[in-house]
C-alpha cells in the first residue's frame, strides 16, 4: 500500500531535490524533508548579510521549499561532524575544497539513520546522473548508496531509470515508470518539469550547493589552515570566511573588510572576539583583526583602515583601535596608497 510508506528527502534549498520529493509525493507517498546545517551552506547567507543584495528574497530555501511542497521540514545541525567531511575526506576534494563524495555519503548516512530512527522506508536526493558536483556521476552514485549504508533504499527519482532498481521500486512503493532519466548538466528538464508543477521563484544555486565549490572561498579556508598551522575551525571562522574582503599583509595576522554596510554591520557582531579598527572621524567600515599584531603591525592596520573610508585622499585619519578587552586609543596615519596594498595581500 503506497499509503502507508514513508520517505525522508534531503532539501538543498535547490530546485533538484524539490523536483525529486514532489515526484515520490504524487506517488501517494509521505514525505518529509530533512536538511544539515554545516556552516557552509550558501542558501541565504551572504545574501542575507548584504544590504544591497536586494535582486533576491532573502528567505531560508530550503523552508521555502517545505512550505511549497506542503511538507515537514527537519533542519538538523552537523556542524562538529562535518568537520571530520571537510578535513580528513576519504575521497579527497573536487575543484576545490568541495569533498563532494564523502559529503554526500555522510549526508544520505544520516538521513539513513534518521530512517531507521523514525520508522521511514527509503530516502530521496534530487541527484541527477551526470551533473556536478562529482558525486553524481555515474560511477560514484554506488559508492554514495553503499558508504552510507543506505544501499538499496536510497532512491533518485530524477534519474532512476538510468539506474538499477532500488528497493522502493521493486516493492512497487512507487512506479518506475513515472520515475525520470534526467542526465547530464542542462538545467532544462528540471526547468521544464518545475513549470509543469507551477513552482517559480526557485533558487538558482550557481556552481554548487556550498561555498567549497568556490575558488576564492577555499583560498581563504587554506589560508587558515596555514596561517594557524593547523587543519581545524570553528563555525565563526567558516561564516567570517564568507562576508569581506580578507587581506593578509603580514603572516601573522589578517584584516577583514566589509565590502558595504550590511556586511559592516554584520562584522559588529564580532568586536568583542577581535581588535577592530575603524575611521574615527571620518565615514568608514569596521575593521576586524585576526591574529597578533604588535606596534608596527597595528599602524599598518590603522593604514588599510584609512584607506577604504571616506578620508582616504586627505594627508593623516584618525583610526580608532579597539582591542578585545575593551580598551581604545586613536592614532593618526597616513591612508595607504592604492599601489601600496599588494595585490597578494588579497586572499
Ligand atoms: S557542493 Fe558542498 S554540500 Fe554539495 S555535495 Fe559538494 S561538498 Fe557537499
Amino acid at each position: 500500500m503506497t499509503q502507508n510508506r514513508k520517505a525522508v528527502a534531503l532539501i538543498s534549498g535547490g530546485l533538484d531535490s524539490m523536483l525529486a520529493a514532489k515526484v515520490v509525493m504524487d506517488q501517494g507517498v509521505h514525505v518529509e524533508g530533512i536538511n544539515f546545517f554545516t556552516g557552509f551552506c550558501v542558501e541565504g547567507h551572504t545574501h542575507a548579510i548584504r544590504k544591497h543584495d536586494t535582486s533576491k528574497p532573502k528567505r531560508n530555501n530550503a523552508l521555502w521549499v517545505a512550505e511549497q511542497l506542503g511538507i515537514k521540514l527537519h533542519i538538523i545541525d552537523v556542524i562538529e561532524e562535518y568537520k571530520q567531511v571537510v578535513l580528513n575526506p576519504k575521497h579527497g576534494y573536487g575543484a576545490n575544497l568541495n569533498p563532494c563524495l564523502d559529503c554526500k555519503g555522510f549526508m544520505v548516512g544520516k538521513a539513513h539513520e534518521w530512517m531507521q530512527r523514525h520508522d521511514f522506508d527509503f530516502i530521496i536526493t534530487g541527484e541527477v546522473v551526470g551533473q556536478r558536483p562529482m558525486s553524481q556521476r555515474r560511477d560514484t552514485m554506488p559508492v554514495v548508496a553503499r558508504e552510507s549504508g543506505a544501499g538499496e533504499r536510497l532512491l533518485r527519482p530524477l534519474c532512476a531509470k538510468l539506474l538499477p532498481e532500488t528497493l522502493p521500486e521493486q516493492e512497487g512503493w512507487v512506479q518506475r515508470e513515472q520515475l525520470l532519466r534526467f542526465n547530464g548538466r542542462s538545467r532544462k528538464p528540471q526547468m521544464a518539469l518545475a513549470a509543469q508543477f507551477g513552482f517559480v521563484d526557485y533558487a538558482q544555486p550557481a556552481g554548487g550547493c556550498c561555498f567549497l565549490t568556490n575558488e576564492q572561498y577555499s583560498v581563504k579556508l587554506s589560508d587558515l589552515w596555514q596561517s594557524r598551522g593547523k587543519r581545524d575551525y570553528e563555525l565563526d571562522d567558516i561564516m567570517l570566511l564568507k562576508v569581506g574582503r580578507h587581506l593578509r599583509p603580514r603572516p601573522h595576522f589578517k584584516l577583514i573588510i566589509p565590502r558595504e554596510e550590511g556586511e559592516s554591520r554584520y562584522l559588529e557582531g564580532y568586536r568583542r572576539q577581535f581588535t577592530y579598527l575603524q575611521a574615527f572621524d571620518q565615514n568608514g567600515p569596521i575593521v576586524l583583526l585576526d591574529g597578533t599584531a604588535d606596534e608596527d603591525d597595528l599602524l599598518l592596520a590603522a593604514r588599510i583602515t584609512a584607506r577604504y573610508c571616506q578620508g582616504r585622499d586627505a594627508a593623516e585619519v584618525s583610526v580608532r583601535i579597539t582591542t578585545t578587552d575593551g580598551a581604545a586609543r586613536i592614532v593618526e596615519v597616513a591612508p595607504l596608497s592604492t599601489d601600496d596594498i599588494h595585490g597578494e595581500w588579497l586572499l
